[in-house]
């Protein structure tokens, strides 16, 4: 531990602080501090801890406030729904920097596919690749979905990984083929309906994300889900397979 004013590592014990967590004095300038003072942590409330799940929960489950309420609850944990945007706000950034040096060096295998999405109102398309180990490598915006989109897309991907994919995958659309030839000649042209298989699943959860964020219900661009809603808003009657009735 450290001093936050003078750098000092002279302590001594000196009380604890309202919730009860020991306070250590500096021997040098007198500072009062918690092993906590130093981190991101400082001046919440409530246990590190619980921060940290909550802002899992939320980042890994994508889970609403209201859940994660609920769910702090069920372990005795009472927190008002605007405190856990709060700390989702304010950790995420966190999360995102602790997470990087974990990543893998960005791969030479790229699955390359377009969606389109709405964003805080517009529609776009939304260029991604995914590497060989499934990490997303770039994503980029564009309000037309053609060669100069893709070009630009594979130019910013290749600028910020400072890596040139061996082997690309993508669906058969016109666009791609020139893009690529112009970007990087040398890589290996696949239009594999498999490969491409993986970054179109990939694609569900960045519009289903995308989504909660426009206030979109989830279940609305999520085909699965909308499929599970669909039958259980369905008499019993109309299950049965066709041919047969309910009587
Ligand atoms: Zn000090």
């Amino acid at each position: 531990m450290q001093c936050q004013q003078c750098e000092e590592n002279q302590f001594t014990k000196a009380g604890h602080d309202r919730v009860g967590r020991q306070l250590y004095c500096c021997s040098a300038c007198g500072r009062r501090q918690t092993p906590r003072s130093a981190s991101a942590f400082r001046g919440y409330r409530f246990p590190d801890d619980v921060i940290a799940l909550a802002v899992r929960w939320y980042l890994r489950f994508r889970l609403p406030y209201a859940d994660i309420v609920e769910l702090l609850a069920e372990r005795g944990v009472h927190v008002d729904p605007s405190s856990v945007f709060d700390w989702v706000q304010r950790f995420t950034p966190l999360y995102k920097d602790a997470a990087r040096p974990h990543r893998h060096r960005v791969g030479t295998c790229w699955a390359v596919d377009e969606t389109y999405i709405r964003l805080a109102g517009h529609w776009v398309y939304a260029y991604r690749a995914i590497d060989e180990h499934g990490q997303v490598i770039d994503v980029y915006l564009s309000e037309t979905r053609d060669t100069a989109a893709a070009t630009a897309f594979f130019e910013q991907a290749i600028a910020r990984t400072d890596v040139r994919p061996q082997r690309v995958t993508t669906d058969k659309a016109a666009a791609y083929p020139p893009a690529l030839r112009a970007v990087v000649p040398e890589a290996e042209h696949n239009t594999g309906k498999a490969e491409q298989q993986a970054i179109e699943r990939d694609h569900q959860h960045l519009k289903r994300a995308h989504a909660e964020y426009a206030g979109v219900p989830a279940t609305w661009v999520c085909a699965g889900r909308v499929q599970r809603a669909r039958l259980r808003a369905q008499p019993a009657g109309r299950l049965l397979p066709s041919g047969r009735t309910n009587r």
